[in-house]
């Protein structure tokens, strides 16, 4: 039989109990985290989201109470009322938080019984998937408990920041029209409209945008966003944006000073660290020098050009790349040259492989001479200058990739040297690497599907120096847009927007977009733009990406009370699911089913 609460009220939450309360009567409430009966003396942990707190039943005190404690089992919930004292000497425990105090019971009540629970709480050992089906188990696990109360104050600080700044929190609608971004489209059938769809948004770019031609001058949101996507690591079907928008503005600095402010606040506040100010570099040399437009800045190991040097070496590979017009460049992992064996490199070649580069290269120092896969070829004074070029010492060890693609070249040696930064440890802990990424491309090409798309969204603005190059040759222009990395992470980014209707036709007919689909797709948002538009521009961040940085954890799961497999379904309820076929009646909806 269980005990009712019958009004009785916690007084303290077990982790906030210290010496302060020695001599005081306290209610606490919890779980029972673990029990030690030592026949005359029941030890108890009571859990709460603050933390544990010891209590002590004694058979000599309190008989009664002592029994009730004896039939207690771990995850039974309690609530027990006694009298705080110091733990004598050799009982006080230094890494409990309140280690040096213990309860005295004198009152117990049982308010909840538990059967054994499928895996021990907070063993972090126990299966992910186990503790998914579990999930209001696994968060009983002061880990995930504390990510979620570090989440809830991110927020908090984030309100705060937007609310001084003159910013206004609008809900904007998930059953909505497809919007921009150009991932698929979660779709919710309509019972009323049979045969029609909303989409669940993506994003809430066009109803933010709406908003600053509706007046509303500086809106911000935490949104939920959705996108129907294969997931590939650390992504949710659902995820959350810190979104915001603002009005009269052209100038990319005006958003990105607007939200690195609340970086830099989110990071004070919540981590007491100051970031300083955000520095700034082009995507092509982020490309350039890192291969990647969302470098890793916390180690160095940059890509080098090489191709001057290894012009006519009269290695077949390079001169034939490039008398193509084609790249050599490479990377230098400095210290390590003897610590790659043949097995090893062979490996890397095979992982450069899969950036599609054709193969890699490699150039050593070590005590023992030269170690390289092509230097039998070079002439002295060839190896001479590459080693001269690069600055190799012994220890040291070049890997190149020679591509005709720029683009292989330096994504495949970019995914390198962060292999091989991991692989070496070359990866300072607890800092914290910022880097605006700015003058984005406009378009990029899409092989598939042979045209021109819009990089970031199609109502990203061109730089104006820029605009006249839309139609002739797009590959040329740059974007007002603007990525937010941290540590090699994308945490951010957004654009100054298209406020002139004559530039939004022109750039959705350089994505190949006809009239007829611009109308059917965004028709009512364009018409917006012919009733005064103020010039604007936004952004959003990934609130579960800077909940995981904040946290150190890098496994977005940690971060999300609920969160979903790989495969999309949630492990705890069983979602996705068939219904009834009433409600796919009512929804006028058929299913064929492959078997
Ligand atoms: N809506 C954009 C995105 O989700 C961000 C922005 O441009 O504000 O990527």
């Amino acid at each position: 039989m269980t005990d009712i609460l019958g009004g009785q009220k916690r007084t303290v939450y077990c982790g906030l109990v210290d010496k302060s309360f020695v001599g005081q009567q306290i209610s606490v409430m919890g779980w029972v985290n673990r029990r030690r009966d030592l026949g005359s003396l029941i030890f108890l942990q009571v859990r709460d989201r603050t933390g544990l707190l010891q209590v002590v039943f004694d058979d000599a005190v309190e008989k009664d109470v002592a029994e009730k404690a004896s039939q207690l089992k771990l995850e039974y919930v309690i609530a027990v009322t006694g009298t705080v004292r110091m733990r004598t000497e050799g009982n006080v425990n230094p890494d409990m938080k309140t280690g040096e105090v213990e309860l005295v019971g004198e009152q117990l009540k049982i308010l909840s019984i538990a059967d054994t629970p499928p895996f021990s709480i907070g063993d972090e050992k126990a299966g992910e998937m186990l503790r998914l089906k579990y999930r209001y188990l696994d968060l009983r696990r002061e880990s995930l408990q504390n990510n979620l109360i570090t989440r809830s104050k991110i927020c908090h600080v984030v309100r705060n920041y937007f609310d001084e700044n003159g910013f206004i929190e609008v809900e904007t609608p998930f059953l909505g029209k497809s919007t921009p971004e150009g991932a698929r489209d979660y779709l919710v059938p309509s019972r009323v409209h049979p045969g029609d769809f909303y989409a669940l948004p993506q994003s809430p770019q066009m109803y933010k945008q709406l908003l600053m031609i509706g007046g509303i001058d500086r809106y911000y949101q935490i949104a939920k966003c959705f996108r129907d996507e294969d997931l590939r690591a650390n992504r949710q079907p659902e995820f959350t944006q810190i979104d915001l928008e603002m009005s009269f503005v052209d100038n990319e600095e005006d958003v990105m000073s607007i939200a690195e402010g609340m970086v830099k606040r989110v990071f004070s506040e919540i981590k007491g660290v100051d970031l300083g100010d955000f520095p700034k570099m082009t995507y092509s040399v982020a490309m350039e020098k890192y291969g990647s437009d969302k470098p890793d800045l916390r180690f160095g190991m940059e890509i080098c050009e090489i191709g001057n040097v290894m012009k006519d070496s009269g290695f077949v590979v390079f001169d034939n790349c490039l008398n193509a017009n084609g790249f050599v460049k490479g990377i230098v992992l400095k210290g390590h040259a003897s610590d790659l064996s043949r097995k090893d490199l062979d490996k890397l070649v095979e992982f450069v492989k899969t950036y599609k580069a054709k193969g890699l290269a490699w150039y050593g120092l070590t005590q023992d001479g030269v170690k390289s896969s092509f230097a039998k070829n070079l002439s002295q004074e060839k190896q001479d200058a590459l080693v001269a070029h690069l600055g190799l010492e012994v220890g040291d060890i070049a890997l190149i990739v020679a591509d005709t693609n720029y683009e292989t070249t330096v994504v495949s040696l970019g995914a390198l040297r962060c292999e091989l930064a991991s692989k070496f440890n070359l990866i300072p802990k607890d800092t914290y690497a910022v880097t605006w990424i700015v003058d984005f491309p406009l378009f990029e090409y899409s092989e598939e599907e042979s045209r021109w798309t819009a990089k970031h969204h199609p109502f990203t603005s061109p730089k104006n120096e820029d605009l006249p190059y839309i139609k002739s040759e797009p590959g040329r222009c740059r974007a007002k847009a603007y990525d937010l990395v941290i540590n090699g992470d994308e945490m951010g980014g957004g654009s100054m927007r298209i406020y002139n209707r004559d530039v939004q036709k022109l750039m959705f007919e350089a994505i190949g977009l006809s009239d007829e689909q611009i109308n059917d797709r965004f028709g009512f948002f364009v018409n917006a733009f012919n009733y005064g538009t103020p010039p604007h521009g936004g952004l959003s961040f990934g609130l579960d990406r800077l909940v995981m940085v904040l946290c150190g954890t890098d496994n977005i799961k940690e971060t999300i009370a609920f969160p979903k497999i790989q495969n999309a379904s949630c492990l705890m309820c069983g979602a996705p699911a068939d219904v009834d076929q009433k409600q796919l009646d009512d929804l006028a909806i058929g299913i064929i089913k492959n078997d």
